[in-house]
Formats: structure tokens, C-alpha cells, sequence
């Protein structure tokens, strides 16, 4: 039983915690909003006041944050203020690689061992506890990262040293956001060349088409039960995570002078959809858009 402290409990934080606390670790549980923390503590959490009061006498800080201001903010103000030095700090965040180095730099002067480890999953993912973590920490730590993110895993891969996760990260998800729109303008296409849908999703699984976003998170409703698309897109990963995502991705494309245009197609196309309404629903709505409805 380890005690850990759990900070983001949100859709994909909320059940990562209660997967930690099913495998019997003592979850001290901490989120601005209060219905996150209520969730938290029906699946086996303790609610803590505040991030500070719930790291306090953590052996493990698990934060689950939006962005890289938040993190920052809350490691600045609140992680590396309150918890006990020898606590291993892990931020399972999408942010940028700057932000996550920056916060592995102050951790480790103060003597912390600290490890940027975003995920790939999705929410079904998070609650099922398979998620994929892409870490990025000392090599000398891997094995206690490894440990602590067994309960929520099904793959933990350690990518490089700090900020090497995030780097997987932002490219794997710039993969995932063009495919998206991949899958979405063939649906439109086939919808208007009057192929059934459920056909051409039964076809193109089995098919060079197939890939995660039709397989696993068809944006078409009734074809994968777990999918956001059947219900009416809520929950998931909303519209304006992914433009996050796809802003890191061209940000640091920029930085570092790789070319990838579609990345910037895609981000284009999310920004659309965000600026018509789309933000707060999963990503996959922007099917409608290419079907010419609006959010
Ligand atoms: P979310 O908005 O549902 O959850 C974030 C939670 O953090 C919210 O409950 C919010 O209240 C809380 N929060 C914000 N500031 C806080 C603070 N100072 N103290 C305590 N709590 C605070 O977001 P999410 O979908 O759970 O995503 C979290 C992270 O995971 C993001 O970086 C996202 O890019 C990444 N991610 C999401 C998915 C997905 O499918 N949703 C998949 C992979 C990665």
C-alpha cells in the first residue's frame, strides 16, 4: 500500500485515481471542482482540502492537469512547496516539452525524482486501466515510474530523459488528430456517394483504412459502443484538448525546423470547429462539420 496523492480527477484523471485506490494504495484525492472530488471518493479516494494538503505526507504525487500553466502553477505553488522530498513526483499531463523540463529542473534541485509521463487511451482507457504512458525521466527511476503506473497501464515505455515524454506525446497525438480528419472526410465522402455507413465501416476496418481512430473511436454513431460519437460526443477527449495538442506539435515543429503540413491542416481544421462551438465536444464531432452541420 503506497500513499499517493492524486491531483486532476477529471475525465481521464478522475478514473486513473479510482483504478490506483482499486489496486488498494491509500489515494489522497485533490480538484477545483468539487463534482470531480465527489467522483473521486465514491470509487475508494480520500477527499483532500487543497493539492497542498493532500501531498503533505504522499510517497507518490500523480497530477492529471489541463495544461502546462497548470502545472507549472501547481507544482510551483503547491508540489514542490508541501511534499516530503523523498516523494517520487509524476506529471501524466499532455503539456509542452519546455514546461515539463523546466518543472523536472526545479524538482530535481530540490532533490525530487520526477518524471513527465502523458498517456495515450483515451477516457474508456483510463477507467479500464490500459492506458499507454510515455515516460520521460532519469533511467535510475524508471523501474519506481514503472511500479506506480502499473495499476493504470497496459504499456509503460520509458522514451528518453526528462521532456521525452511529452515530445512522444505530441507526436503520437498530431498521428491521431490527422487521421481523425482522415477518417471524417471519408465518411462524409461515402455518405454522399450513398454507401451505408455501418458497410464502409465494416469494410475499411478490414481494409488499408483501418486505423485506431475508425477501429477503436469510430467518429459514426452505433458502430464502437465505447466511442464518444454515441453519446452525442460528450466526455472523451474534447475538441480543444486536441487543438492544444496540435498547437505543441506546430510550436515545436517551428523550434526544432521539421516540416509537417498536414499537422498544421489539422490544427486549422479543429481551430474551425472550436471557433463554431465545437471545443467542449469530443474530437471526433468534427465528422458533423464535414457533414455540414454545425456543433
Ligand atoms: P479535464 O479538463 O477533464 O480534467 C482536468 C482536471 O484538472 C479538471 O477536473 C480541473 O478541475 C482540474 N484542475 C485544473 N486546475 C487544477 C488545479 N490547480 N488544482 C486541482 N485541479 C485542477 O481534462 P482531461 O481530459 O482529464 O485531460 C487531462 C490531461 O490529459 C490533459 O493534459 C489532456 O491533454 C490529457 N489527455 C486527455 C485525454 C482524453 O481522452 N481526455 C487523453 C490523453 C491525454
Amino acid at each position: 500500500m503506497t500513499r499517493i496523492a492524486f491531483i486532476g480527477l477529471g475525465n481521464m484523471g478522475g478514473g486513473m485515481a479510482a483504478n490506483q485506490a482499486k489496486a488498494g494504495h491509500a489515494v489522497s484525492a485533490f480538484d477545483l471542482s468539487a463534482q470531480a472530488l465527489e467522483k473521486a471518493v465514491a470509487a475508494g479516494c480520500r477527499a483532500a482540502d487543497s493539492a497542498a494538503e493532500a501531498v503533505s505526507d504522499a510517497e507518490v504525487v500523480i497530477t492529471m492537469l489541463p495544461a502546462g500553466p497548470h502545472v507549472r502553477a501547481v507544482y510551483a505553488n503547491e508540489v514542490l512547496a508541501k511534499a516530503p522530498g523523498s516523494a517520487l513526483l509524476i506529471d501524466c499531463s499532455t503539456i509542452d516539452v519546455e514546461s515539463a523540463r523546466a518543472v523536472a529542473a526545479d524538482a530535481k534541485a530540490l532533490g525530487f525524482r520526477f518524471a513527465d509521463a502523458p498517456v495515450s487511451g483515451g477516457t474508456t482507457a483510463a477507467e479500464g486501466g490500459t492506458l499507454a504512458f510515455m515516460v520521460g525521466c532519469d533511467e535510475a527511476d524508471f523501474a519506481a515510474v514503472e511500479a506506480t503506473l502499473d495499476p493504470m497501464a497496459r504499456a509503460v515505455i520509458r522514451a528518453g530523459d526528462h521532456g521525452a515524454g511529452q515530445a512522444a506525446k505530441i507526436c503520437n497525438n498530431m498521428v491521431l488528430g490527422i487521421s481523425m480528419i482522415g477518417v471524417c472526410e471519408a465518411f462524409a465522402l461515402a455518405e454522399k456517394l450513398g454507401l451505408d455507413p455501418d458497410r464502409f465501416f465494416e469494410i475499411a476496418t478490414k481494409s488499408s483504412g483501418q486505423c485506431w481512430s475508425l477501429s477503436n473511436y469510430s467518429p459514426w454513431p452505433g458502430q464502437v459502443p465505447a466511442a464518444p460519437s454515441n453519446r452525442d460526443y460528450e466526455g472523451g477527449f474534447a475538441t480543444a484538448m486536441m487543438l492544444k495538442d496540435l498547437k505543441l506539435a506546430q510550436e515545436a515543429a517551428a523550434k526544432s525546423g521539421a516540416a509537417t503540413p498536414m499537422g498544421a491542416q489539422a490544427e486549422g481544421m479543429y481551430a474551425l470547429f472550436d471557433r463554431l462551438g465545437g471545443g467542449g465536444k469530443d474530437f471526433s464531432a468534427i465528422l458533423q462539420l464535414f457533414r455540414g452541420n454545425l456543433p
